[in-house]
C-alpha cells in the first residue's frame, strides 16, 4: 500500500519512514511512503500557500490552487487512492477504522493542514474522507497522518515480524489486550503469574483471556457494550464476581 503525505513541513515525515517497523515494511515491499510539500506547487514567486480569510477573522487560509495541483500529483503518482484530511472535524480515528483502511487495496493520501485549515472547496472537490484524531485542536495534520500511517502499516501482513502479533493487540476484539511479563522472573520483589511459566498452552489461554477481561471491566467498561459477551467470558466474569464476594466478605 502506498501513503502519501501532503504537508507544508516534509521533514517532519521523512525521519517517520526512515525508523521502526514502517522502514522494515517500505525495505520489504510491503508498504511505500512518500511525502510532497504543498509549497513545491504554488506558482507566485515567493512560493504563497496562505492567505486572509474572507468575511475576515484571525489566522490564515492554505489557498487552494497549490493544494489541489499537490493531491492531483499525488493522484497521478498512486492512481485511485482515497484522500484523506486530517482534521479536528472528521470522524474519530479508532482501530475498527486501522482496519478497515488497511483492508483497501489502493494507497492512502493524507492532506496535512496548516494555519486555520484549508479552503472549503478543497474539500469538497477532492477529498474522499474528513479524520479527526481525537477532540483537541493541534497546529498541523502531521502527528495525525503519522498516527493514522503508523496504525494502519502495522496491520498489513507481513509488516510486524510475526502474522499473529496484532491479534491479540487491545481493542481488535473491543477488549484491552491481556498483561504481558518477560525475563527477569522476579523485579523488585514481583514476580510472573506462574501459570505463564508452565508450559500448559490452554491454561495460559485461559489466564490470558482472564486478565483481558478484567482489564477491560476496569479500564474501559465502555468497550462491552460495541460487542456481546462470549459464553467462555460470561463464566470468567462470573468466576471473577464470585471470588470478589469471597475476598470481600473476608
Ligand atoms: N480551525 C480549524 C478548526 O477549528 O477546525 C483547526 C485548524 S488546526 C489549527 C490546523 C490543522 O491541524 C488542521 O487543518 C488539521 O489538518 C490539523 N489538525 C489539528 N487537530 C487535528 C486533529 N485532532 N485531528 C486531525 N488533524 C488535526
Amino acid at each position: 500500500m502506498d501513503f502519501t503525505v501532503l504537508t507544508l513541513f516534509p521533514d517532519l515525515i521523512g525521519p517517520f519512514f526512515d525508523h521502526g517497523m514502517i522502514s522494515r515494511g517500505i525495505e520489504k515491499n510491503l508498504i511505500k511512503g512518500q511525502c510532497i510539500n504543498i509549497r513545491d506547487f504554488s506558482t507566485d514567486r515567493h512560493k504563497t500557500v496562505d492567505d486572509r480569510p474572507y468575511g475576515g477573522g484571525s489566522g490564515m487560509i492554505m489557498k487552494p490552487e497549490p493544494l489541489q495541483a499537490a493531491v492531483e500529483y499525488a493522484q497521478k503518482k498512486s492512481p485511485e487512492s482515497r484522500v484523506i484530511l486530517m482534521t479536528p472535524q472528521g470522524t474519530r480515528f479508532s482501530q475498527e477504522k486501522a482496519q478497515e483502511l488497511a483492508s483497501q487495496k489502493t494507497g492512502l493520501i493524507f492532506v496535512c493542514g496548516r494555519y486555520e485549515g484549508l479552503d472549503e472547496r478543497i474539500t469538497t472537490l477532492l477529498v474522499d474522507e474528513e479524520i479527526s484524531i481525537g477532540d483537541y485542536v493541534m497546529t498541523g495534520g502531521e502527528l495525525a497522518a503519522m498516527v493514522i500511517i503508523d496504525a494502519v502499516a502495522r496491520l498489513i501482513p507481513g509488516v510486524l515480524g510475526s502474522c499473529d502479533s496484532s491479534k491479540s493487540d487491545s481493542f481488535t476484539d473491543d477488549r484491552l489486550e491481556y498483561a504481558q511479563y518477560t525475563r527477569p522472573e522476579e523485579f523488585n520483589g514481583l514476580g510472573v503469574p506462574g501459570v505463564l511459566l508452565s508450559g500448559n498452552h490452554e491454561k495460559i489461554r485461559q489466564w490470558r483471556r482472564t486478565s483481558s477481561l478484567q482489564r477491560t471491566f476496569l479500564k474501559r467498561p465502555d468497550l462491552f457494550r460495541k460487542s456481546t459477551l462470549t459464553t467462555e467470558e460470561k463464566n470468567i466474569l462470573m468466576q471473577w464476581r464470585r471470588e470478589l464476594g469471597t475476598f470481600v466478605s473476608e
